[in-house]
């Protein structure tokens, strides 16, 4: 019980972080969805770490890209 939550935990489906189901998805303000659709690079402000198969979310990451790939280089 001494592992930090966020290794222990595990969704509806029995997916845990690490597993292929649960992946980074990228969230973007209204704003940013404008931006995109302009053909602009719009870095990600906000990524949910999520199950792919129900959808529950194991974590919220908001800051940029760089973070983003600390955050993968970690828990890969
Ligand atoms: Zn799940």
């Amino acid at each position: 019980m001494s592992l930090p939550e966020r290794e222990t935990m595990v969704c509806t489906c029995g997916y845990s972080i690490g597993d292929p189901w649960v992946v980074p998805k990228q969230r973007y303000s209204l704003f940013g969805w404008f931006v995109m659709s302009c053909g602009i690079s719009y870095p990600a402000k906000r990524v949910n770490i999520e199950c792919d198969h129900c959808g529950e979310v194991f974590d919220v990451i908001e800051g940029d890209g760089k973070f983003l790939e600390e955050y993968m280089r970690r828990n890969r």
